[in-house]
């Protein structure tokens, strides 16, 4: 038994909607008859195709009025629910997906569940798995509250499948008073310069814990032998906390989820918090001193050794094979 309707808000870089929006809307497919995305930006068009194929009927295209849509997109979206009544209202676990999902929860008076990675409906009730506890413990929830649900979904939790669907039809939404908030100007973006491949688009990643021992060695340990495999590097967050990386590269509960088709651990203990941000990649290859370290206990291959002794040999073997 599926739901009648599930709403997607979805995001966009420019005019292509983001990879994790398109997750969650092949996965709403599979929970309710009739899934609509609702959108706050500038390249309705090319989002209704997108949309569209990837299952949603409808757009609810609303006008940002600022590069900071979340007041305006809340406002749009409480009001839209109130004569429309969807079950529930599907956001991405991103900084704008939070932002307009805490303000329509504010303003429907409906509570969230935040950082969820699976979701069905059980006998009629749309259930959500998440962890909590620090992520040390994983759970299902349902909400008893009226509809409609507000959830967020961690990225790469689904895969994005294509249902090859028309072009969503346009609901253009009119000009809404969200106040003085509306007003918000961005006045400056700073852009992370970025070399290689994005951690989170990587075929291959490998990451960096305490383990590496100290800042200097992140360089010659993680990063080169992460570019001898053209693939990106990220770390722990023992080793963003201390300061060594700057926090774009967490992999982990609040951090990136990557999902590569080989993750390298080096130094990493394998704490449930990292875990849920790599725990899906294709083979896990763990390098650890420390033969109990819980890594291993995922990893497909384990090497129990320094990784001081194991990285040179490993960038020296890799090298003697091109
Ligand atoms: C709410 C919350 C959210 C969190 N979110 C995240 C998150 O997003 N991402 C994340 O990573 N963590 C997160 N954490 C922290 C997490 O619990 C761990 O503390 C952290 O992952 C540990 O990092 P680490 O494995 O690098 O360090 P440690 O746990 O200190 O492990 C270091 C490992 O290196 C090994 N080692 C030491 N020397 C060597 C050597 N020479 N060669 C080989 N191995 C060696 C040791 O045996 C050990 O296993 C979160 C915690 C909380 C409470």
């Amino acid at each position: 038994m599926t739901l009648s309707k599930i709403w997607v808000y979805v995001e966009a870089n420019g005019d292509k909607v983001t990879t994790a929006s398109l997750e969650v809307l092949t996965k709403a497919r599979d929970l309710a008859s009739t899934v609509e995305a609702l959108y706050a930006g500038n390249a309705t068009e090319a989002v209704a195709a997108q949309v569209g194929e990837y299952g949603a009927t409808t757009l609810h295209a609303i006008d940002p009025q600022s590069a900071l849509p979340g007041q305006v997109a809340a406002a749009a979206i409480a009001e839209l629910a109130g004569s429309q009544n969807p079950d529930a209202i599907l956001f991405v676990q991103s900084y704008d997906g939070r932002d307009a999902l805490g303000r329509l929860s504010a303003k429907l008076d409906r509570p969230v569940l935040t950082n969820g990675f699976t979701l069905s409906v059980d006998n009629g009730a749309l259930t959500f798995g998440t962890a909590i506890f620090g992520g040390t413990t994983l759970v299902d929830c349902m909400l008893s509250s009226d509809a409609p649900h507000l959830i967020a979904i961690r990225p790469k939790s689904f895969a994005a499948e294509s249902a090859s669907g028309a072009p969503a039809t346009v609901n253009n939404i009119g000009a809404i008073d969200a106040g003085r908030a509306a007003e918000a100007k961005v006045l400056e973006v700073f852009e992370e310069e970025q070399t290689g491949p994005k951690l989170e688009e990587a075929q291959v990643v490998v990451s960096g814990g305490r383990g590496i021992g100290a800042q200097e060695n992140y360089k010659p340990l993680v990063e080169e032998l992460a570019r001898t495999l053209k693939g990106a590097f990220g770390a722990s967050r023992a080793i963003v906390d201390a300061g060594w990386v700057p926090y774009a590269l967490q992999v982990g509960q609040t951090g990136k989820t990557v999902k590569p088709k080989l993750y390298i651990a080096l130094g990493i203990s394998g704490a449930t918090q990292h875990l849920v941000g790599m725990k899906n990649s294709d083979n896990i290859l763990a390098i650890n001193k420390d033969g109990e370290a819980p890594i291993f206990g995922i990893a497909d291959l384990g090497i129990v050794g320094d990784v001081h002794k194991v990285v040179p040999t490993l960038k020296e073997l890799i090298a003697a094979r091109d």
